[in-house]
């Protein structure tokens, strides 16, 4: 069972921000998730986060309409640093110090990323969102969330989704699927489990770190991966 009590990251999907609208953020469900997220940090664990965008954008879908992929993807980097800004005040409101870190330096409205900076962060308490994805185009946040825990050596990545682990197939769509406790990230990438892209799985197999899967719609589901209680996949060697 992997040590969480160090430092983590967090991956959390943009859909999750939408609660139950179609579009957009739901603030009630962001400063749910917020106030979780200082509670966690309060038990001592340091948190970093990656926030999705595809509440706001993909550049996959952009694409479909017609936009060049690449643009539609920059578009996409964008939509994650206005997810970013929000959960950072969702987070400030809830008392908990916060700085965001771009991957595409917009130094009038946050931080740069820097790896030291963000380690600076974490040492005095704070929660850094790390945002714009990787900074490059046909990567996923995902990937990002991967990358970012492999530079700054967490112990785990917690991907927080709209379901409470891996299951054999969508369990929406097919009622009797499996869900596992425990999965290797050779499983997921031979079975072709679709709950993390490839590149993501791929980087987090070589650092050697750990990928919970849990449902952040579930309140108090965050606190409960920390303390190794509830329902949830773990992904590892
Ligand atoms: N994106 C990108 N490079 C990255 C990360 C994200 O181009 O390194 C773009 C891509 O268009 C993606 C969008 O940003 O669809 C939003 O990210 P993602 O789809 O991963 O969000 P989530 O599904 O987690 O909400």
């Amino acid at each position: 069972m992997p040590d969480r009590s160090g430092r983590l990251l967090l991956k959390i999907s943009g859909e999750v921000l939408m609660g139950g609208e179609p579009f957009g953020i739901d603030v009630p469900t962001m400063n749910r998730i917020a106030a979780e997220v200082g509670e966690t940090t309060r038990t001592g664990v340091k948190l970093a986060l990656v926030i999705g965008g595809g509440n706001l954008l993909r550049g996959v879908t952009a694409a479909a309409q017609g936009m060049h992929r690449v643009t539609g993807d920059y578009m996409g980097m964008l939509a994650t640093v206005m997810n970013a800004l929000a959960f950072d005040s969702a987070l400030k409101a809830n008392g908990v110090d916060s700085r965001v870190q771009s991957a595409i330096p917009m130094p009038s409205i946050c931080e740069s990323y820097s790896r030291d900076s963000a380690l600076r962060h974490m040492a005095k308490g704070r929660v850094v969102i790390f945002a714009a994805g990787t900074g490059s185009p046909f990567f996923t946040t995902d990937t990002a969330a991967a990358l970012r825990a492999a530079e700054i050596g967490c112990d785990g990545l917690l991907k927080g989704t709209s379901v409470d682990g891996v299951y054999s197939a969508d369990p929406k769509e097919q009622p009797a699927a499996r869900r596992y406790d425990r999965l290797t990230y050779g499983d997921i990438l031979t079975q072709d489990l679709k709950i993390m892209d490839l590149t993501a799985i791929t980087l987090a197999r070589n650092s050697g770190i750990p990928v919970i899967v849990f449902s952040i719609r579930t309140p108090g589901a965050l606190l409960g991966v920390v303390k190794n209680q509830g329902r949830f996949t773990v992904i590892g060697a």
